[in-house]
Order: structure tokens, then sequence, then C-alpha cells
């Protein structure tokens, strides 16, 4: 059966990808609604192509280009960010793939969530965010979130016929992004353009930043927390900068299980989008060549103070995470703008975490407000 896929950020890397997928297989996947932020060029092109049912223009200046774009077609058109959780509620929707960037992504993702449409959840984001009211609202909802990040898609494999065997630890790799080995002093200097350069995967320019810290990898640890119900002492990040083994499992009797294969988003992608079938696929594959010098060690916790930061705020939970986040947005779109210095983006984020007042059991209203406060604090 043809599954419906909503994208929510059609036009960037993980959405790109995503449309790769679904053109590999047209019997198991029609594209039902294509997303953007500001692209309105590619937002068209990818319509006209693939006619879905509908499409969003978040930025509603341009609207009246998206709309000149397709008109005399099908296709409707739609802008705002609260059409983006309009459009996941549509009949012809089967799933819902989040691939846009930060906040943006919390609440399309629950309303796709109360309308029962299952999640391909590429938006870390969302669970750093508000992991346990969006955990809550899933189970509620009997609604499954297939994690598509290759780390916890590798986790998710290695649980497959798993049910009920007690995890002992999940072992996150990271591939340690383009400065592993530095030392703080030599961080001080870094460029924008130096820090856009990942050594193994090519991304959008938030996750770049956010490797090149080891941000997204204190992400990745949260969204591990919530997406498999453990406790952040039983989660270890181990650097593996290969990027072959995507991540590990260790069991209750010691065996663990691991998930390789060359670092490229589409078999995570697809495996979310098909599960729990494995579709044939043409890309290369991992072979004993790439296996021969796999190496493994420890982060580095004091020149990438931002994971540090990110258990940290993990262990105190409440609104941490959220704050975190919202810090590191801000931090990483300053840095971008050449506004603050490389080592400036683990600074806002500790004063942050240190000035806003925290709550330990906030409400998806007090999350809204505490991710604003700091917008409006330290944004400029
Ligand atoms: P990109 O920046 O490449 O693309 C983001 C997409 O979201 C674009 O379509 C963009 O539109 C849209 N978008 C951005 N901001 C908003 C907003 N405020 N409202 C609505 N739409 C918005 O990001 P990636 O594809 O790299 O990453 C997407 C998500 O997937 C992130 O959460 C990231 O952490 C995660 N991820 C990415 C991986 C990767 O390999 N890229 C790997 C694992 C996880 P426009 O193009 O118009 O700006």
């Amino acid at each position: 059966m043809q599954k419906g896929i909503a994208i929510l950020g059609s036009t960037g890397s993980i959405g790109r990808q995503a449309l790769d997928v679904i053109a590999l297989h047209p019997d198991r996947f029609r594209v039902e609604v294509l997303t953007a932020q500001r692209n309105a060029g590619l937002l068209v092109e990818q319509a006209l192509v693939l006619q879905p049912n509908a499409v969003v223009i978040a930025d509603e200046r341009l609207y009246p280009v998206v709309q000149e774009g397709l008109a005399g077609t099908h296709v409707k058109v739609y802008t705002g960010q609260k059409a983006l959780q309009d459009v996941v509620t549509m009949d012809g929707v089967d799933m819902v793939l989040t691939a846009l960037v930060g906040f943006a992504g919390l609440y399309p993702t629950l309303a796709a969530i109360r309308a029962r449409k299952p999640i391909a959840l590429a938006n870390k984001e969302t669970l750093v965010v508000a992991g346990a009211i969006v955990t809550q609202e899933a189970l509620a909802h009997r609604v499954p979130i297939y994690p598509v990040d290759s780390e916890h898609s590798a986790i998710f494999q290695c649980l497959a016929g798993e049910a009920g065997n007690p995890i002992e630890k999940l072992i996150l790799t990271a591939s340690g992004g383009p400065f592993r080995g530095k030392t703080r002093a030599d961080l001080a200097q870094v460029t924008r353009e130096q820090a856009l350069k990942h050594p193994n995967w090519a991304m959008g320019a938030k996750i770049t930043i956010d490797s090149s810290t080891l941000m997204n990898k204190g992400l990745e640890v949260i969204e591990a927390r919530w997406l498999f119900d453990v406790a952040p002492e039983q989660i270890e990040v181990v650097v593996h900068p290969q990027s072959i083994i995507h991540s590990m499992v260790q069991f209750a009797d010691g065996s663990v299980k691991a998930q390789l294969g060359l670092p490229d988003m589409k078999l995570p992608i697809q495996y979310a989008l098909a599960y729990p079938d494995r579709l044939p696929t043409p890309w290369p594959r991992a072979g004993w060549q790439q296996m021969a010098d796999l190496t493994f060690q420890a982060p580095d916790l004091e020149t990438f103070r931002c994971l540090h930061l990110a258990y940290e705020a993990l262990k105190a939970g409440g609104n941490a995470p959220c704050v975190l986040n919202a810090a590191n947005e801000v931090a990483v779109d300053l840095f971008l703008k050449d506004q603050i210095s490389y080592l400036g983006i683990a600074d806002l984020v500790e004063e942050a975490l240190a000035q806003t007042p925290f709550a330990p059991n906030p409400t998806l209203e007090e999350l809204g407000a505490a991710d604003a406060e700091v917008r409006q604090r330290f944004g400029r």
C-alpha cells in the first residue's frame, strides 16, 4: 500500500534526501505535503514535479510567489507557522517526516501526534525541548515515533526483536567533527567557514555547527533519553571518527549490538519511512576495507563544553533542556552572522542556563515562554 508522506522542511538537507528515497520506491510512497520556510523557488519546483495535495511556505511574505508559481495546478498553497500544524492532520497524510530545524518543529509534531499520524522524527529539538510532553502524547494517542537521526536509527535497529530485554547502556557514536583533537586555545579563532566543513556528513548549517561544538551529540543524548526511556547515566558518548558504527546497545547480559553502514542519511530516512521493512537500495555499501581502522576514544568535555552542558541540562530536567536548546539556536545564529566567537556559543548557553528561572514541571505554554524569554534576552 502507498503511504502518503508529509515532509516538513522538504527544501532542507533531510527533506531533499527523503525525496530521493521516495523517488526510489514510488510503489510504496507518495508525497502529500511539502513545506519550506523561505526557499519558495525550490518548493515550487518540487511541487510542480511531485504534485502534492498541499504545500506550506512558512514565511508569509513569500506566499504570493508560491501561489503564482503553482497557479493552474491542483496544489493547495498555505502560509504561516499555524498552517504547518493544520496540513499534517489532512486525510491523505499517513506519516509525517519532521525535517525542519529547531523549536519550530515542536507544535507541528504535536499536532500530528494528536491527529494520530505516525512520526518519522528528524527534528531532534522537539524531544529536547519537550521530551516528557511529546512522549506522553505519543503514548496516549498510540502514535509511533520512528527516529531518523542516524544514531537513534542505529539503536532502534539494534532493538528490533529485543522487546522486554533490559538495556544496560546506549553507546552513541560521534565523529568528533572538524575540530577533534583541538584545544580550547586552538578553537579561539575558528571561523564560520571552518566550522561549516564537516569531515563525514553533508548537512544543514545549524546541525553542522552543532556537530562541530558537540552540542549535536548533547541534543542526541537528550533525544535518546526520551526515545528509548533510559536514564542519563545509561547514555555514553564515544568518539568514532570514521562514522561507520552509527551507535550501539549494551544489554543486561553484557552483549553489545551495533549497526554499521556508510555515513549516508538516506538509509535511516528510508528505515523510518518503511519500518519494519528493509527495501532494496542502489547506494554504495560499507565493505571490510572501511572497517580495518575503526577507532574509539572518550570525548573531551573540557574543550567541547556544549556536550557537558547538555548532560547537565538533562540531569537538571524541567525547562533546562528547553533553555539549552533556545540558547544554542540563538548562539549558532549569532555565530553564523559573525556576531559572537566560536567559543562564545558555549558561553552564551551556560549564561542562559544560569540566568533563566528553573521550572521543574513546565507545561507546554511555560516551555514556549522559556524559549521566547531566552531568544529575547540573548538574541540580537
Ligand atoms: P536544513 O537547514 O537543511 O533544512 C531545514 C528545513 O526546514 C528547510 O526546508 C527549511 O526551509 C525549513 N525550516 C527552517 N526553519 C523553519 C521554520 N522556522 N519554520 C518552518 N520551516 C523551517 O536542515 P537539516 O535538513 O540539516 O536538518 C533538519 C532537522 O533534522 C534538524 O532538526 C536536524 O538536527 C535534523 N537532522 C539532520 C541531519 C542531516 O544530515 N542534515 C541528520 C540528523 C538529524 P528553507 O529551506 O526554506 O529555509
